[in-house]
């Protein structure tokens, strides 16, 4: 079965209600091929239900995090019950940034991912090294580490789209090269293969985020093991749209 190709759209904490009417009016201008490509633009918690009150109905929409079980007293969060009664289908999780910044872990992640899943929300998991790891010659081992995380706890992984975001590419414009994208997507693929099945394996999409934007994306998309991409920075540009584009 084909993968189909993958693009999101991670807004992160920018955008006033006036930006995002005007990202979305763009985007719903913008001539894409959206029936070759899946299309889901993820802003923040607040602005959701404008955008999905005024995006085209071809693209969706993603929450960027959502609580590790049921809702209750949990001051700030947001639930996944919450976002499926607002019909939202994607949330990510594990994003570098909160990894980092609010010390989620990865059996944290693995925790979310299984609920926001058995929930029925769609999820865009994500992984990556950072500099020193990749210069230390432990990328795989720590995308691996970050996988296994996920795999511990996730049975089903038909709605599970993976993100190999290399923290050092993110936001820094230093995108990785196609070659060192391919490289870590063919041995997650391979790592699926030997610890989840084949199956798993063969059809969950590996999306490369970091830095990528409408000059670099054509490239990245060409590599036989990028499904697609979670684009930052360059999701609030027009520049988005040719992301879109880039793999037909
Ligand atoms: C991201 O935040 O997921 C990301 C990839 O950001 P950027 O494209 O700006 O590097």
């Amino acid at each position: 079965m084909a993968r189909k190709f993958f693009v999101g759209g991670n807004w992160k904490c920018n955008g006033t209600i006036e930006e995002v009417k005007k990202i979305v009016a763009t985007l719903n201008a913008g001539e894409a091929t959206a029936s070759n490509v899946e299309v889901v633009v993820s802003p923040p918690f607040v602005f959701i239900p404008l955008v999905k009150e005024l995006l085209r109905p071809d693209f969706q929409v993603a929450a960027q995090n959502c609580w590790v079980k049921k809702g209750g007293a949990y001051t700030g969060e947001i639930s996944a019950e919450m976002l499926v009664n607002l019909d939202i289908p994607w949330v990510i999780l594990g994003h570098s940034e909160r990894r980092s910044l609010l010390n989620e872990s990865n059996e944290f992640v693995g925790d979310k991912t299984a609920y926001a899943l058995s929930k029925g929300l769609k999820v865009i998991a994500c992984v990556g090294e950072t500099l020193e790891q990749r210069e230390a010659g432990s990328t795989m081992e720590v995308v691996a580490a970050q996988t296994k995380a996920i795999a511990d706890k996730v049975t089903n992984w038909a709605n599970v789209v993976l993100a190999y975001e290399p923290v050092w590419a993110i936001g820094t414009g230093k995108v990785a090269t196609p070659a060192q994208a391919q490289e870590v997507h063919f041995e997650l693929r391979k790592w699926l293969a030997a610890n989840v099945s084949a199956e798993v394996a063969e059809t969950t999409r590996l999306i490369y985020g970091g830095s990528v934007n409408g000059a670099n994306c054509k490239e990245l998309a060409g590599q036989p093991d990028v499904d697609g991409f979670l684009v930052g920075g360059a999701s609030l540009k027009p520049e988005f749209i040719d992301i879109i584009n880039c793999a037909s």
